[in-house]
């Protein structure tokens, strides 16, 4: 059994499916792909999220702000507390860093990141980092503000093995997309061979970034096999083996998905 650790489900193009998400989701099952965490981006769509995820018991929620869209929306630490406290919801975020796309934000992303990772520590949940192009300011946040015991992951990871050690460092996970298959990530496969197997997580990132041979189509979270099958490959080892391990990582970090 696999889990997609990282899907926005309420942006899947379902035009495909006659039954609408129904349809994605059963299509996963089919696939061993029952648990999913769809992550939140926004104020705006907090809502829609919350709302799939009390329609799937094996679906859960985050709350919070993607870097991107902080300048319209920087959400103060009490206002996360309250939206974690749905019983689905089980880590902060997305949020972090963005310097490729919106560095002009830089200090609102900042701010709006610490306020997660209070916001994490305060309520004893994992907080799923978004981080490109900004390795030392999101460490130095991770380091300033979260909390250990509850930690977090770097999703969707593309930096360097130095980032990925100082996360590991401080409890973190790391969460590897289908990027991992793509023709020119030979650095990133680097990085996956090296980040221990206790400390693996595996995502789609759907509608984003569909692995090799879908790239470049709507992604969806039955690929996240394709990515496991891809990583259980770099690691030598089984895929049944990988996807039991990381199963299990998802449930070690995001502890309230095991009520
Ligand atoms: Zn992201
Ligand atoms: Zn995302």
């Amino acid at each position: 059994m696999l889990v997609d650790s990282h899907c926005h489900l309420d942006r899947l193009d379902l035009s495909r499916y006659e039954n609408g998400l129904d349809g994605a989701v059963a299509a996963a099952a089919e696939r061993g792909i029952s648990t999913m965490l769809c992550v939140c981006i926004s104020e705006e769509n907090k809502d829609r999220v919350l709302e799939i995820a009390e329609s799937y018991p094996a679906i859960f929620a985050s709350v919070g702000v993607h870097p991107s869209d902080v300048e319209q929306e920087l959400v103060d630490v009490e206002t996360l507390k309250t939206w974690a406290k749905h019983p689905k919801v089980v880590a902060l975020g997305e949020t972090g860093l963005d310097y490729y796309y919106t560095k002009d934000k830089a200090a609102f992303q900042r701010e709006s990141f610490c306020n997660h990772l209070v916001a994490g520590a305060e309520t004893g949940l994992p907080v799923i980092v978004h981080t490109r192009d900004a390795r030392e300011d999101t460490l130095e946040l991770i380091r300033a503000h979260a909390s250990p015991e509850s930690s977090g992951v770097l999703h969707c990871f593309t930096e360097s093995w130095e980032m990925a050690r100082q996360a590991l460092d401080m409890n973190f996970y790391i969460s590897i997309s289908g990027i991992v298959t793509f023709k020119n990530a030979e650095e990133l496969r680097e990085v996956v061979r090296k980040v221990p197997l206790e400390k693996l997580l595996i995502e789609t990132d759907s509608p984003y970034l569909a692995p090799v041979p879908y790239r470049g189509k709507p992604n969806e979270p039955k690929y996240v096999r394709e990515v496991a099958e891809y990583i259980a490959d770099l690691k030598g080892i089984r895929f049944e083996e990988l996807a039991e391990i990381s199963r299990g990582n998802f449930f070690n970090l995001f502890k309230r998905a095991n009520a």
